[in-house]
């Protein structure tokens, strides 16, 4: 029997709205009448195959007052009573196990997003720790500490890879199906002379989130370097964690941090000259925060963002506010910089790592590195699933979809 699921007492509270439980280890949780009956646990109430619907909410009266409550003979299910029940021969049962384990007093729901937070790694010692991928290769053992990496600081760099073009798709559906974007499905980046894209250019890059367009920027990223002659000079990967900056930006500058979770920001990529003409546009905060404050997403892609069309008082603190992010992002002590060589590949999770390059001269030479994205879900399901049966204990962080559970 789970030790943390036993009883002390349990009492009907003065309304008979709720029901007061008090745990042998002194923790007490309350739980109101709704709650408990819509969580029926009995074999017509509970749900035995995903997307079943087995209680019909809007049948019950507005107030269906508790008048009974009691603990069964063997202490692991609570039994209640309602005045205004609306099936016949019902009784509401709910194992103590789970009425202990989805307890929402303050403490339990504080518990619950901070097991979920995503930890930084300090400034100035941001160091990536290689993976040689002759150790990854072909076992789920050595999948998942790619995807433990990524998931844990948002970012894997993985070395040794091969350095065949039919290599990052082989090895990303091991995670997730590729997702297609307005780069393609998958795609190279290179400097020969494409201008769709500054990507396919020899500039100066700065932190970016891809895909900043879409409703939900596309997921985890690889970059594959296939090639990265020495005479390049220049040409570093740089990468930094927008929720680091941003959680950095909230301590030290509150009210900007607030300008850029209320005001929006256009993101758009409007072609029609392209060989695939284009029309992708959103308008969505910079910062999203949800119902307990936390910091669900981060969008930031200063190539991308469209005019700024917002209320007149909203304009210049909008500048303001985003200046500050962005010299936060730049920050040398929060980047991470990397000269890519052929056989490497970088894997990191695009909606909380932002990613550039330094500018390069080419002195004759060729950078070609291949790119594609899975989804971000995909990814974390993937985590857990693999996790799980391998017997690690794995938590469902944070992954910047706009939850922070
Ligand atoms: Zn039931
Ligand atoms: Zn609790």
């Amino acid at each position: 029997m789970d030790e943390k699921a036993r009883v002390e007492s349990v009492r009907i509270s003065y309304a008979k709205d709720q029901i007061e439980v008090l745990w042998k280890d002194g923790h007490g949780s309350r739980f109101h009448n709704k709650w408990l009956r819509f969580n029926c646990h009995c074999n017509n109430c509970y749900r035995f195959i995903v997307g079943q619907q087995r209680i019909n909410c809007s049948l019950f009266p507005d107030d269906f007052p508790i008048i009974d409550a009691k603990v069964n003979k063997d202490e692991d299910q609570l039994y209640v009573e309602f005045n205004g029940e609306v099936c016949a021969n019902h009784n509401t049962v709910l194992p103590l196990a789970f009425l202990r384990r989805n307890c929402y007093c303050d403490r339990c729901l504080h518990k619950l997003i901070d097991d979920r937070k995503m930890h930084f790694i300090k400034p100035g010692e941001f160091k990536l720790q290689p993976l040689d991928y002759s150790t990854v290769k072909g076992t789920d053992g050595g999948l998942f500490k790619v995807l433990k990496a990524v998931m844990e600081v948002g970012i894997c760099y993985l070395r040794g890879v091969p350095t065949d073009e039919e290599f990052l798709e082989e090895f990303a559906v091991t995670i997730g199906p590729l997702v297609d974007s307005t780069y393609g499905r998958k795609f190279m980046i290179h400097d020969k002379g494409v201008k769709d894209s500054v990507t396919n250019t020899r500039e100066y890059l700065t932190f970016h989130t891809d895909q900043a367009h879409y409703e939900s920027e596309l997921g985890v990223q690889f970059f594959q370097c296939l090639q990265f002659d020495e005479c390049i000079e220049g040409g570093e990967s740089i990468v930094a964690d927008m929720f680091q900056a941003a959680e950095i930006l909230r301590q030290e500058s509150p009210d900007d941090f607030r300008v850029l979770t209320r005001v929006p920001c256009t993101f758009a990529t409007i072609d029609y000259k392209r060989q695939n003409p284009a029309y992708y546009e959103t308008r969505k905060p910079v910062i999203e925060v949800d119902y307990d404050d936390q910091i669900v997403a981060v969008h930031f892609n200063t190539g991308l963002d469209a005019t700024l069309r917002v209320r007149e008082n909203c304009v210049m603190p909008f500048y303001n506010a985003h200046k500050k992010l962005w010299k936060i992002i730049t920050r040398p002590e929060l980047r991470f910089t990397h000269r890519m060589v052929p056989g490497d590949m970088l894997v990191f999770n695009n909606r909380r790592v932002a990613h550039g390059r330094e500018a390069f001269v080419p002195h004759g030479g060729t950078r070609l590195l291949q790119s594609a994205y899975v989804n971000v879900e995909d990814f974390r399901s993937k985590y857990m699933v693999l996790g799980r049966k391998l017997g690690h204990d794995v938590t469902p962080t944070k992954i910047g979809n706009r939850s922070s559970i």
